[in-house]
């Protein structure tokens, strides 16, 4: 599964091998607070200091999550599959199926943000994983046969807020078109010496031209 977003060349997906780190819910419940605060997001909104509110439901969902793991074992995989643990993780979105430890971790930011719909729809997700490790067309197949959609992962304040200074590390020159005020991101400030693309070839038959030279944003 292929977010459509991406961090530098690292793509989002649903699933990734990636070694789990294993933390209670409350640790990671901390540990989400902490990050938002990091980046000086304020989330009121989330309401994430009723830890009462959020350990009852992070755990709700979790036993919920292992009931629905054996619904579908009995209907689609005649009680065939073993058990895997189910449990929150760090991921800024999406989660994981670790086949060595048979664990499906789940990211907790996205189900704060988002809700059940994409925590059963990562964790159908990742069961379909324990089948077919591959995202080949038989795992979405299997994975709409279970019940899931088979959308991407979405986006959330943490993953944005990542991107967002990942770019301010690696692009940190941000520019825009004086015409059409579009904005462009660069390494350097060589930038300064560039027109927009799009103006020059709608306005100047594709040559540069200095009316369209690039400005600080
Ligand atoms: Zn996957
Ligand atoms: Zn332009």
């Amino acid at each position: 599964m292929h977010a459509p977003q991406k961090q530098g060349k690292k793509k989002y997906h649903r699933h990734t091998n990636g070694t789990p780190n294993e933390r209670s819910a409350w640790e990671l419940l901390k540990n989400y607070r902490r990050a938002l605060s990091r980046y000086n997001i304020d989330a009121a909104e989330l309401d994430l200091d009723n830890n009462f509110y959020w350990l009852f439901r992070l755990e709700a969902l979790l036993a919920k999550a292992h009931r629905t793991f054996d619904e579908i074992n009995a209907s689609h995989f005649g009680g065939q599959l073993l058990r895997p643990r189910i449990i929150y993780c760090t991921r800024s979105t999406g989660g994981y199926y670790n086949k060595n430890r048979h664990t499906i971790g789940i990211s907790l930011s996205m189900m704060i943000e988002h809700g059940e719909p994409e925590f059963f729809e990562t964790l159908l997700h990742e069961i379909a994983h324990i089948q077919i490790a591959s995202h080949s067309p038989k795992f979405y197949e299997l994975l709409r046969a279970i019940g899931g959609s088979g959308r991407k992962a979405p986006m959330t304040i943490l993953l944005r807020a990542k991107r967002e200074r990942y770019l301010a590390e690696h692009y940190p020159v941000r520019v825009r078109c004086p015409n059409c005020r579009k904005e462009y991101r660069y390494r350097t400030r060589r930038a300064l010496s560039y027109a927009c693309r799009p103006c020059c070839q709608k306005f100047a038959r594709g040559k540069f031209d200095a009316r369209f030279r690039l400005v600080m944003a």
